[in-house]
């Protein structure tokens, strides 16, 4: 065998689906990664956190759209932030109007207040969230919404990821907002895609069926090793051997396989920073719970920063007469959330949304919660300089990571598309 994709996520089944002669190591019983989705009782979750189908990459888009083919909806978001009890529209520069008349002002003076900004530019994130938007919008949303999905403080984060990508939002746009004369931001997402049947992982199915005879499942890489030339790859009872291999794993399973890591490579891993999800997934007794594609709290007063509402993506991943809900909760491995127990979670997540009206706690039917390990990469102040590091290591030993926790990127779904297309475009030059 030629080549050795390590992760049956959506990066080494895409890059599966485009190597003909490869072979895909995958230590789970199933295939899917961070798009995984569970069918109980008649719901469908994307046990992960919520996923959604969007792209401004037109050739990406097209990608996920034919893999599913008739098993497709199409959507408009119809997405709130929940500020202070009142739901506010998203982006929350486009729903000022919404807000009490003194907030909307405060966010409207600190906007006016950027344009003749003559500070030196951002050093951290938090700064930049005041520069771009104002103090009105960082102090009311931007900074505790952006803690509480981080759970690091935005001042040790850096801002070079956001910047350029999110623009300082137009003049014209703020003011209008303001009044109430309805803009629209993000626009490259307002509509969205999801499939029909079987959640996001049904896009890990179309992928899964062209590879099938490719695709080792169960076999966890614990050691990689160069032999001659070829790499030795091994479970720890088996071994395979491959000309080139792909990395898809998260960067620390990766690194911790590999031989003979030298000190200084592995204290730049260590010093990456991450964060973990906990999904709470609720199926309730109750016909359109809302209209609402999903929710984001910035409130200290609930663990959920996002609550998502699949049902409204498509109707069959409930039973009829029935709503699904999932809430989203991120937590690190040595904080207070972290040590709760499911159960734990569970109770306290159903009472939080219940008392701000979002869910009525008795028509619960259906609750489970699921932890992920890797949910976002941190973008800290010295990510740069470590995963420089560690990535000119890999370069250098001829390993290949491709992916979100592999290339360790805040990378959406059609970003490792898109890194999985062009990395196989250079093998084949
Ligand atoms: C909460 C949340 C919401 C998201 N929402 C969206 C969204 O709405 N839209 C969107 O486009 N994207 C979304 N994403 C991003 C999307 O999930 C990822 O970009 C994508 O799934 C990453 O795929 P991957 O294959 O690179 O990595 P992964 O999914 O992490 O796959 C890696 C694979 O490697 C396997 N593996 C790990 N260790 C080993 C080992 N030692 N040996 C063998 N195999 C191993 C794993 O089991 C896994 O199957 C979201 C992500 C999160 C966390």
């Amino acid at each position: 065998m030629t080549i050795g994709i390590i992760g049956a996520g959506l990066t080494g089944l895409t890059l599966g689906s485009l190597i003909t002669d490869c072979e895909i190591l995958e230590k789970d019983s199933e295939c899917g990664g961070l798009c995984r989705s569970i069918a109980e009782d008649g719901f469908t979750f994307d046990c992960c956190g919520s996923h959604i189908i969007f792209s401004k990459d037109k050739e990406v888009l097209d990608f996920m759209l034919e893999k599913l083919g008739a098993n497709i909806v199409k959507r408009r978001r119809n997405t709130k932030i929940m500020y202070n009890g009142i739901y506010v529209k998203y982006p929350f520069e486009n729903g000022l109007s919404d807000l009490p008349l003194t907030d909307n002002f405060e966010c409207l003076m600190g906007f006016i207040e950027t344009l003749t900004n003559v500070n030196d530019k951002p050093g951290n994130f938090n700064e930049w969230l005041y520069y771009t938007f104002g103090k009105g919008m960082a102090e009311k949303y931007l900074v505790p919404y952006n803690e509480k999905i981080w759970n690091y403080e935005t001042s040790k984060m850096g801002s070079f990821w956001v910047d350029g990508r999110v623009p300082r939002p137009p003049v014209e746009d703020i003011i209008k907002s303001s009044l109430g004369i309805a803009t629209e931001g993000y626009k490259h997402q307002l509509e969205f895609y999801y499939p029909k049947e079987g959640g996001i992982n049904a896009l890990i199915t179309s992928l899964e069926r062209e590879s099938r005879a490719k695709i080792v499942k169960n076999f966890d890489v614990k050691s990689i090793i160069r032999e001659n030339h070829n790499w030795v790859i091994s479970n720890g009872i088996e071994q395979r051997r491959y000309e080139q291999i792909i990395a898809t794993q998260p960067i620390f399973d990766l690194m911790y396989a590999i031989a003979d890591v030298p000190p200084a490579i592995y204290n730049a891993l260590h010093e990456l920073k991450y964060n973990s999800l906990l999904t709470v997934m609720l199926g309730l007794n109750v016909e359109n719970l809302n209209d609402f594609s999903w929710l984001y709290i910035p409130d200290g007063d609930c663990l959920a920063h996002r609550v998502a509402f699949p049902s409204n993506y498509s109707e069959d991943v409930a039973p009829d007469g029935k709503s699904a809900v999932l809430a989203e909760i991120t937590y690190n491995n040595d904080d207070s959330i972290a040590k709760l127990s499911d159960e734990e979670i569970i109770t306290r997540t159903i009472e939080e949304l219940d008392k701000k009206g979002i869910i009525d706690k008795a028509t619960v039917c259906y609750s489970k919660a699921v932890r992920t390990k890797f949910a976002y990469v941190i973008y800290d102040l010295s990510y740069k300089k470590n995963i420089g590091v560690i990535m000119s290591f890999l370069n250098h030993i001829g390993i290949y990571p491709v992916g979100r926790f592999a290339e360790f990127k805040y990378l959406n779904m059609d970003a490792c598309i898109r890194n999985a297309l062009d990395f196989t475009k250079e093998l084949n030059k």
